[in-house]
């Protein structure tokens, strides 16, 4: 793999395409900037080598050109406190402005470029776009794995007029090798809990993964489309009756290929989709009507923690019930306990996709799991076997 570590930046612009798509509180603040402090490493990488660092990066959904609460001089600060070197700003990431900001550089520095999706030609992969923002460097380092599923123009069409000069940032390479291990180089036994609301998005993942692991586990609401699929009464539980065939194929693959599926036996009912309602525990196939299944309950619980105990390879993607409403984090509180302890005992654990990675934050387990990715959509199109725009466009 084609890294950084590869590539002597001295006297070099290296244009870099980080993931900045931080979350930004009402005064304009950033409340998480795990994104940023991620990305230093690679920045220090160049500036080590006596390179001149341009970042450029998207924030947000910006729809019709600038707007204030989406520009990017809102992190500078942040920025600044981690990288203690001075940073300049171009107010757009093309033309003029960006192009003399860009000439300006000294060795040593860096440049933050305004928004990328202030230019709508950005997500459209516009050639033209992608030539503008190509012109501002000298080498090319992809380091945003949260956008490598998308073929944007900064993050795989601007790769082509950088032939040989094109390379990983740590922040691409280390997600890169953490999900091949996973998926190529696991230890068995291999469990995959899967869990969330929706059977829909996590089908071609799960069938990517049945011939490589040896235990399923669902949880979270889309276990109750498998719970019906098998003739389960689920009252007003999430379901998704388009999916009930895919379910029951799922099912069936897991059959053919030896693998052993965990579905919940009792769950967590309440008859609102509320915290301050009155809530009990029943059998998963018997939920009343009117009620609704929103959390894993004991019995499941101890079934999937000696499930996980044993195995070697843990892949986390989904939480097992409701986990932001207190009465219904139990199950994957209880989950992410069985999987720090199997991590504390040897076994490799990743967990990713979006909510799966608020929940190990929000419970306080980030640190005991062996890798978290950041990577939402992306990491989800990685393990259904998509080929990434932002990872070829490097490799080829
Ligand atoms: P996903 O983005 O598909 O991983 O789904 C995550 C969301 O699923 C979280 O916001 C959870 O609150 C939600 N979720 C988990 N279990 C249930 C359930 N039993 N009923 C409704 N929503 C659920």
């Amino acid at each position: 793999m084609k890294t950084v570590d590869s590539y002597n930046f001295s006297g070099k612009k290296a244009l870099i395409r980080v993931d900045y798509n931080v979350p930004l509180n009402e005064e304009l603040e950033i409340t998480d900037d795990t994104r940023i402090r991620a990305t230093i490493p690679t920045i220090q990488k160049v500036l080590a080598d006596g390179g001149r660092v341009i970042l450029m990066s998207h924030l947000g959904r910006p729809k019709n050109g600038p707007e204030d609460k989406f520009s990017l001089k809102h992190l500078l600060p942040a920025l600044q406190a981690h990288l203690g070197v001075p940073i300049s700003f171009s107010n757009d990431c093309v033309g003029e402005t960006a192009i003399a900001a860009a000439n300006d550089l000294k060795d040593g520095e860096v440049l933050l470029l305004e928004n990328l999706r202030f230019h709508p030609e950005e997500t459209k992969g516009d050639e033209i776009f992608a030539g503008q923002l190509a012109s501002l460097g000298d080498v090319y380092v992809n380091d945003a794995f949260g956008t490598a599923h998308r073929a944007h123009a900064s993050t795989a069409i601007i790769a082509q007029h950088f032939p040989n000069d094109k390379v990983f940032g740590y922040v691409m390479a280390n997600e890169i090798k953490n999900i091949e291990k996973v998926l190529h180089e696991s230890e068995a036994p291999f469990v995959a809990i899967i869990g969330g609301a929706k059977v829909s998005s996590k089908i071609s993942i799960i069938h990517n993964l049945l011939d490589r692991i040896d235990k399923l586990i669902i949880g979270g609401g889309m276990a109750y489309t498998f719970i019906k699929a098998m003739g389960g009464e689920v009252g007003n539980s999430l379901v998704e009756d388009d999916c009930l065939d895919m379910a029951r194929d799922i099912i069936l693959s897991t059959q053919e290929k030896d693998v052993e599926l965990y579905l919940p036996v009792d769950t967590l009912i309440a008859n609102e989709f509320s915290n301050d309602v009155v809530f009990k525990t029943c059998p998963v196939d018997e939920i009343p009507a009117n009620w609704m299944g929103l959390d894993i309950g004991p019995n499941t619980v101890i079934t999937y923690i000696s499930a996980i105990e044993q195995c070697k390879t843990i892949l986390w993607n989904g939480p097992m019930g409701v986990f932001e409403m207190s009465n219904f984090a139990n199950g994957t509180h209880a989950i992410a306990t069985a999987v720090a302890s199997a991590t504390e005992r040897g076994a490799y654990s990743l967990v990713g996709g979006g909510d799966s990675v608020a929940a190990v934050n929000q419970l306080g387990f980030t640190s005991k799991v062996s890798y978290v990715s950041t990577g939402g959509g992306a990491l989800l199109e990685y393990m259904e076997g998509k080929t990434l725009p932002g990872i070829s466009a490097i490799l080829n």
